[in-house]
C-alpha cells in the first residue's frame, strides 16, 4: 500500500465528528459508501479503460473464488475449459474448475521447465469447442508474465487472473472477456476481488444449480452489495485508485515497474553469484525470482535481509530462493537498497 494512503486512513478512520462512525461502522445502504464504491469503479473503468459493455464488480472470496465462479458463470456442461499451465496459480484454477464439476484441458505446462518458461496454444488449437482460454497473466510464485505483446491467441472466449499485477503493467481488456484480481496485491488491502465481464457473455448462461452468491449477475445487479460488502476494503482501494490516478495512471507504474524490475534484473544478470531463471523474454516485473543456486544458503541470506530491513524476500516455499515483489507501492529507493544488500552479500562471499 502506497504510505500516502495509509496516512490518510489513519487520518480519517477517527475523524468522524460529524457521524460519529469510523469507516468500519458505517452501512453498506450508507450515501457514503454509495459514494466510495461509484468512485472505485469510476477509477478502476478509467484506469484500465474499460469499455461499457463490460461489467465490473467487487466481490470477496479472492482470487481463490474466482476459480470456481467463472467456471459456475462461463462454462457449460458440454465443453471443456482451456487452461494453460503457467504455474500454481494456473494448476489450482484448472483443478477448482474441475471440482465444481466443469471440464478441463490442460492444453500446455512449463512445470518440468519449473515454469520458467510460458507455455503456449498448440497450432492445432479449435477454440470453438472450448468455453473458454484461462490464463494467469503474471505467475506470483514462479516469475513468469504474459505482458500484453505476448497474450496467447485465441479466436474465442479469453480469461486472465490479474491478481498480481492489475495496474502494474497495461492490458488491452478488450482482448479479454473477463479478467479478476484479489486486491491485496497491487490494489489495496486483502477482502476486496475484482471482476470485469464482458456483459454479453453473462446473458445467456444456464445457471441451474448455482447458488446466488455464487452467480455474478446479482452482484452486478445490486452494484456489488448483493450482500454486506467489504466497506473498508472497498474505502481503501478507492485511496489507492486515487493515488495511482494522482500519479499518472497505469502508464506510469509501468514505467516505475519496468525500472525498477530492470535494475534489479541487470544486477543479477551480471552477477556470478545470483541467476535470474526466468527466460528474458517472460520475465514479470512485479515478481522478481532468483537464487544463488543452493536454497539453504538463500534461506540464510533472506533471514540477514530482514535484520536488514528488507522483508518478505525469501520465495514462496513451494520453489524456494528469493522473490523480490515489487508491486507499484513499492519504491524505487528500495530496489536501490536491495541491490546494495544483495551486492554486499556478494563481495562477502
Ligand atoms: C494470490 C493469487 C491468487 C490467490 O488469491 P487469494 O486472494 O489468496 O485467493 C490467485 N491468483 C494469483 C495470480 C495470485 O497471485
Amino acid at each position: 500500500m502506497p504510505e500516502e494512503v495509509i496516512t490518510t486512513i489513519k487520518r480519517e478512520f477517527e475523524n468522524n465528528e460529524r457521524s460519529h462512525m469510523s469507516i468500519i461502522e458505517i452501512s453498506h445502504r450508507s450515501k457514503k459508501f454509495q459514494h466510495i464504491i461509484t468512485s472505485a469503479e469510476q477509477k478502476l473503468r478509467q484506469l484500465m479503460q474499460i469499455p461499457d459493455d463490460y461489467a465490473v464488480v467487487f466481490l470477496q472470496g479472492g482470487g481463490s473464488m474466482q476459480f470456481e465462479m467463472m467456471p459456475l458463470n462461463l462454462a457449460t456442461k458440454q465443453r471443456n475449459i482451456a487452461v494453460l499451465d503457467s504455474g500454481n496459480f494456473s494448476k489450482k484454477a484448472e483443478e477448482a474448475a474441475r471440482q465444481v464439476g466443469k471440464n478441463t484441458a490442460i492444453l500446455d505446462s512449463t512445470k518440468d521447465q519449473h515454469y520458467q518458461k510460458l507455455p503456449v496454444v498448440p497450432s492445432n488449437f479449435n477454440a470453438s469447442v472450448f468455453d473458454y482460454l484461462h490464463i494467469v497473466t503474471n505467475s506470483t510464485i514462479e516469475g513468469a508474465a504474459f505482458h500484453q505483446n505476448n497474450l496467447p491467441q485465441t479466436t474465442g472466449r479469453l480469461i486472465a487472473d490479474m491478481s498480481s499485477n492489475i495496474l502494474a503493467e497495461p492490458y488491452n481488456i478488450s482482448d479479454f472477456d473477463a479478467v479478476f484480481a484479489g486486491g491485496q496485491k497491487n490494489l489495496g488491502p486483502a477482502g476486496v476481488t475484482v471482476a470485469i465481464i464482458k456483459k454479453d457473455w453473462l446473458a445467456d448462461q444456464d445457471l441451474t444449480g448455482v447458488g446466488p452468491m455464487m452467480r455474478y449477475q446479482n452482484h452486478i445487479d445490486k452494484q456489488s452489495m448483493y450482500n454486506t460488502s467489504p466497506v473498508f476494503s472497498i474505502y481503501a482501494l478507492d485511496l489507492v485508485l486515487a493515488w495511482v490516478l494522482d500519479q499518472g495512471g497505469v502508464t506510469e507504474m509501468y514505467r516505475r515497474n519496468l525500472e525498477k524490475s530492470g535494475k534489479l534484473y541487470a544486477y543479477l544478470d551480471q552477477s556470478n553469484f545470483y541467476t535470474a531463471p526466468v527466460e528474458k523474454s517472460a520475465r514479470s516485473i512485479t515478481n522478481i525470482v532468483f537464487t544463488t543456486g543452493d536454497i539453504q544458503r538463500d534461506k540464510v541470506i533472506a533471514q540477514q535481509a530482514e535484520a536488514a530491513g528488507l522483508f518478505n524476500l525469501a520465495g514462496h516455499r513451494s520453489v524456494g530462493g528469493f522473490r523480490a515483489s515489487l508491486y507499484n507501492a513499492q519504491p524505487t529507493d528500495a530496489v536501490d537498497a536491495l541491490i546494495a544488500f544483495l551486492q554486499k552479500v556478494e563481495q562477502n562471499a
